[in-house]
């Protein structure tokens, strides 16, 4: 049985798709605004966008109107992001790269660049946990463009074995000028997926500062960048979900402002065979789904990039080492961890930090 309400769109062109946010954005507009708060209007747009959707919410003040062109010119930052970046479609930069033969330096944009070099360094940083070599594997378990296949069946060590001379983050370099990536061997892959939404929540941001809209929120598949005020004139509530199966329920909300906040979860896409579940987060250390008790993890960070890759990477870690990796770091890191009463929260000190100095 499959659970998936994220998962045929993912990076999927023309593909209108279930929205794959762990985050609810709560509208509480009108719900006490402070007094003497000024007066304030919002203005929502969004759309479908890299196999998922985007929601973006822009306040200005009461006689304020939207600039011309903004909600045409977000679109466009975001699918050029997807243009770069996407697997599912075959002139992207990203899958030219993967179909190139190698050895091989290729020419590419400095924004693909940039994505891979962040990538690379979350994922010594973590261990290589954040792997984004990862595809062949992903491919292998169902979940990817290459695979994307409705079966259900469960690969066996063999299929693993042969897939693994081509994962490994040493199998891929940056230039950053002029900018390129190198890949060590034909076959060998990259799939941005776990950090490329909320690099393009980044560059959405910048482009709305750039515009000189100040108050915003920005989504895209669930990761979430705010700046400013919201319509109530305070900071921004964001939900973060219970680890629940089917149901959107709150487990906290987070009142935010100038902040990236994503989160990553083994409880929307995954199959199941037998009764056990098998998620679309692949630890690449045994070329496996994913098989502990932490149910999502949330980030904040001022990089919606960052925030993704990391949340991504502390879920392939797992309660301990990841928590371990947290506290190193000093990371800004939200565990939702299952237990026999369902599941318990824990938050490190810089989460706490960055929340409380919000007020
Ligand atoms: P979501 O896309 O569900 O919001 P993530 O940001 O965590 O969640 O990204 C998950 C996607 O990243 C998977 O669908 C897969 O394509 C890819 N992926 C899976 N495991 C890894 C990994 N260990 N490292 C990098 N990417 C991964
Ligand atoms: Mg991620």
């Amino acid at each position: 049985m499959r659970r998936n309400q994220t998962r045929s769109g993912r990076w999927q062109d023309d593909a209108v798709c279930w929205c794959a946010g762990w985050l609810i954005a709560l509208l509480l507009a009108g719900c006490g605004r402070p007094d003497g708060a000024p007066d304030l209007q919002e203005f929502s747009f969004g759309g479908p966008v890299m196999g998922t959707s985007y929601h973006i919410k822009v306040v200005l003040p009461g006689d304020g109107e939207l600039p011309e062109g903004l909600s045409a010119g977000v679109h466009e930052r975001l699918e050029r992001v997807n243009a770069l970046m996407s697997t599912y479609r075959s002139d992207s930069e990203v899958s030219r790269f993967n179909a190139a033969e190698g050895p091989v330096w290729m020419d590419c944009s400095a924004e693909t660049v940039a994505v891979v070099a962040e990538a690379l360094e979350l994922g010594r940083m973590t261990d290589g946990a954040l792997d984004i070599t990862v595809g062949p594997l992903v491919d292998l378990w169902h979940f990817g463009s290459g695979g994307g296949d409705a079966d259900d069946s469960v690969p066996s060590p063999e299929q693993i074995e042969a897939v693994r001379p081509v994962i490994g983050l040493d199998a891929i370099d940056v230039r950053m000028d002029p900018p390129a990536l190198f890949k060590r061997a034909s076959g060998v892959r990259i799939d941005l997926s776990a950090i490329a939404k909320g690099y393009a929540v980044d560059r959405a941001a910048e482009y709305l500062l750039e515009r000189g809209v100040g108050h915003f929120m920005i989504e895209v598949g669930g990761e979430i960048r705010v700046h400013g005020l919201s319509a109530r004139g305070g900071r921004w509530n964001i939900a973060v979900e219970q680890p629940l199966p089917g149901l959107r329920r709150s487990q906290r909300v987070l009142s935010l402002s100038d902040l990236a906040v994503a989160t990553s979860g083994d409880y929307r896409n995954y199959f199941e065979v037998d009764g056990r579940p098998y998620s679309h987060i692949i630890d690449p250390g045994t070329g496996r789904p994913i098989e502990h008790a932490l149910a999502s993890v949330t980030v904040l960070s001022s990089s919606c990039m960052r925030a993704d890759g990391l949340a991504t990477a502390m879920l392939v870690l797992g309660p301990d080492r990841g928590w371990e990796l947290a506290l190193e770091h000093d990371w800004a890191v939200y565990f939702l961890i299952r237990d026999a009463q369902g599941w318990e929260q824990r938050s490190s000190a810089a989460f706490e930090r960055m929340l409380s100095a919000e007020d």
